[in-house]
C-alpha cells in the first residue's frame, strides 16, 4: 500500500549534503577525518562526555562494549527483555547469558525494583535502555552497580538529548552515567545519518583500549602520533569506524539539533493534548515521563487496552493511507533466545509487545491529519 503519511521520513535540515561534497574536497572519505573530529567535539562539548567515538551504529558501539569489558562464556548480563535484539546480540556474539529484567508497569523501561533479585556471583554488567529517550531511575541503578561491582552499559539510542532530573532539579544528560553508552543515528531516530552511532567511554580505564577496538584491534592512533615505532596488531577489534561521509551527514545535523529538537516537542505535545480525552474515553494510554526524566520527544505511543484494538487502529490508520508501526516482540520470547535458555513469564514486557502503538513521528509531518484520523476512531 501507498501511504500518504508514512511512519518515519529522512530529511535534511540544513548543511548535510554541503558538508558531504566538503569531504570529498577535503581529499579524505575514509574515517576520523575532519568531519568525525567535528562531530566528537560536538557531544563532548554540549554534553560533557568524557571521550566519544562515532561508529557505524548503535549496534556497532554496543558490540565494541561486550568486547571492552571482556564479556565471556558464562558471563550473566542484565537487560530488560522489550528492547531492540541488538542491545543483547551484542554480548551474546561474546558467549555471555540473558538475564531478562521485567518492564515497568506503567512504563517500557526496566523495572529497578526486580533487578536485585536477579543478581549472582556471575553478573557481570547491567544494560539498561532508555526507552523513547526516557530516563530510566539511574541513581537506583547506579547503586546497585556499586553494591554489587557491576559495569553499567546505557544503550541510550534512542536517547540523544534525554536528561535524567534528580530530586533538587539538576538535570544529567543520558549517556553520562554508565562506563558506556550508546547512541544510534539510525534514519528512524531523532538525529539521522542513515545508519550511524555513538560510543561514549565514561569509565577512564577504557578509553585508550576502545581507540584501539575501534581502529581494527591496531595502535594506529599511537603510530599516527609518533609514539610508537610500527603499525602493529595489539588486541581484538573490528571496523568500527563510519566513513567521513556519514560523519559529514550527521554533522550537518548536530549543528541544527535545538531546531530539530523543538519541532519534535511540537509535534510529541501536539499529540499529547489533543488526544488525552480521547485516550481516557476509549482506556488507551498516553506516554508516562516520570519525574526523575526529561522528555526527548522521540516516540508518541499509545498502549492500546488489548491486541485486538491495536490491529483495529492499524486498520483504521491504515484505511486513511496512514502507517502506524509497533514494536519489539519481547526478547524472551524470540525464537532464538528460547534455543538457547527457557522461557520465563514476564508480563509487563509482554503487554508492550502486544499493546503498544507507535505513530507517524518526523521532521516534516504535520499531525493534525494523524491525529483527526484517530479521534474518529
Ligand atoms: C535503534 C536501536 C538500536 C540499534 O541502533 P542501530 O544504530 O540501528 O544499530 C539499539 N537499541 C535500541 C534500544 C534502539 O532503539
Amino acid at each position: 500500500m501507498e501511504y500518504k503519511i508514512p511512519f518515519n521520513k529522512p530529511y535534511i535540515s540544513g548543511n548535510e549534503l554541503t558538508y558531504i561534497s566538503e569531504a570529498l574536497s577535503l581529499g579524505k572519505i575514509s574515517g576520523n577525518g575532519y568531519f568525525t573530529g567535528m562531530c566528537h567535539d560536538f557531544f563532548e562539548k554540549k554534553y560533557g562526555f568524557k571521550k566519544v567515538l562515532l561508529t557505524n551504529s548503535c549496534t556497532d558501539a554496543l558490540e565494541m562494549s561486550a568486547i571492552l569489558l571482556n564479556i565471556k562464556t558464562d558471563d550473566e548480563v542484565i537487560l530488560p527483555s522489550f528492547t531492540f535484539v541488538s542491545t543483547a546480540n551484542a554480548f551474546v556474539l561474546r558467549g555471555a547469558k540473558l538475564v531478562f529484567c521485567d518492564s515497568e508497569q506503567n512504563h517500557p523501561n526496566m523495572d529497578v525494583t526486580k533487578i536485585e533479585s536477579l543478581i549472582t556471583s556471575k553478573t557481570k554488567v547491567i544494560v539498561v535502555v532508555h526507552y523513547a529517550g526516557i530516563a530510566c531511575d539511574m541513581n537506583k541503578i547506579m547503586k546497585l552497580a556499586s553494591k554489587y561491582d557491576l559495569f553499567v552499559v546505557e544503550d541510550a539510542a534512542q536517547a540523544i538529548d534525554g536528561f535524567h532530573v534528580n530530586d533538587l532539579g539538576e538535570k544529567k544528560p543520558l549517556g553520562s552515567f554508565g562506563d558506556l553508552a550508546t547512541f544510534s543515528f539510525h534514519e528512524t531516530k531523532n538525529i539521522i545519518s542513515g545508519e550511524g552511532g555513538l560510543l561514549v567511554i565514561n569509565n577512564e580505564n577504557l578509553i585508550e583500549r576502545a581507540e584501539i577496538i575501534w581502529e581494527k584491534g591496531t595502535n594506529r592512533k599511537a603510530f599516527s602520533n609518533g609514539e610508537v615505532a610500527k603499525y602493529d596488531w595489539v588486541d581484538l577489534g573490528s571496523s568500527f569506524l563510519p566513513s567521513e561521509m556519514i560523519a559529514a551527514y550527521l554533522f550537518g545535523q548536530l549543528e541544527n539539533l535545538d531546531k530539530i529538537q523543538r519541532k519534535r516537542r511540537e509535534l510529541w505535545e501536539n499529540y499529547y493534548n489533543k488526544l488525552s480525552n480521547w485516550a481516557v474515553k476509549n482506556s488507551i494510554e498516553i506516554p508516562f515521563v516520570p519525574s526523575y526524566s526529561s522528555n526527548n520527544f522521540h516516540i508518541f505511543y499509545l498502549i492500546c487496552k488489548e491486541e485486538n484494538q491495536r490491529n483495529e487502529m492499524i486498520l483504521h490508520l491504515g484505511s486513511n493511507k496512514i502507517l502506524a508501526v509497533f514494536h519489539y516482540q519481547s526478547l524472551h520470547k524470540s525464537h532464538y533466545f528460547k534455543i538457547l535458555h527457557d522461557e520465563r513469564t514476564l508480563h509487563n514486557s509482554d503487554k508492550f509487545s502486544n499493546c503498544l502503538l507507535r505513530l507517524p513521528m518526523f521532521y516534516e509531518l504535520n499531525n493534525d491529519v494523524v491525529i483527526n484520523c484517530l479521534l474518529k476512531f
